[in-house]
């Protein structure tokens, strides 16, 4: 039998509880990750949503932007959302004068892209490699998301947005081990994200041959 996956949740800052919660629903050995300690024991991370200046900030106070760039280049999956989503990307537009990020994958991503006034809106998505994915599209909960605007060669786009001013942004992202989505998949109700997050943690796994 396959061990479980251990996956950390970023806990500095955003929504750690719900991603921790839906995790475990998968039954991933789900653990908050605060210091570079934490990091080393897990095998994979989900980067919550939540403010990615505060968040980049609170990355740095607390010594983990190498920890996290030296896992990552090392093939670490990581699953960002939203604000996660910024942090692993390799650039970001209408970013704060002294915002870093992670990086990873090579992506522009552009910050609070559906306009400041847009709180918060949701629609209906087609995800590539859902389960179900063509009968049943998942519904995004997007939170003064960004979208990706440009992509590199090794970039897969998995959604779009369908309808609406925005239709045709990409707003779900492969490369590799990394994921990411503008939306937050913890607060729907629907794992699939997840899901094909633990899939990919497992796959990562299969193929390193642990
Ligand atoms: N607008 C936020 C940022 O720039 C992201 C919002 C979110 O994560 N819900 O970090």
């Amino acid at each position: 039998m396959t061990p479980t996956p251990r996956i950390g949740v970023l806990a500095l800052q955003g929504d750690v509880r719900e991603h921790v919660h839906v995790l475990g629903q998968l039954g991933a050995d789900a653990t908050p990750v605060r210091r570079p300690s934490e990091l080393a024991d897990v095998e994979a991370l989900v980067i919550p949503g939540g403010e990615s200046t505060t968040m980049d900030k609170l990355v740095r106070a607390f010594d983990l932007q190498q920890p996290l760039r030296d896992r990552i280049a090392a093939g670490m999956p990581v699953y960002g959302s939203c604000a996660g989503m910024i942090m692993l990307a390799d650039r970001i537009v209408d970013a704060r004068p002294d915002q870093q990020t992670l990086g990873g994958l090579d992506v522009t991503v552009r910050r609070n892209a559906f306009g400041r006034q847009v709180d918060s809106f949701e629609g209906d998505l087609h995800f590539e490699h859902l389960r179900d994915g063509e009968a049943h599209p998942l519904r995004a909960v997007f939170i003064r998301a960004p979208w990706v605007e440009e992509i590199g060669p090794a970039v897969e786009v998995l959604a779009t947005v369908e309808d609406g001013p925005a239709k045709g942004r990409v707003v779900a992202v492969r490369q590799g081990n990394l994921l990411a989505t503008s939306f937050h998949p913890e607060v729907s109700g629907d794992h699939r994200v997840h899901e094909l997050f633990v899939d990919l943690v497992r796959e990562a796994r299969a193929r390193s041959g642990d």
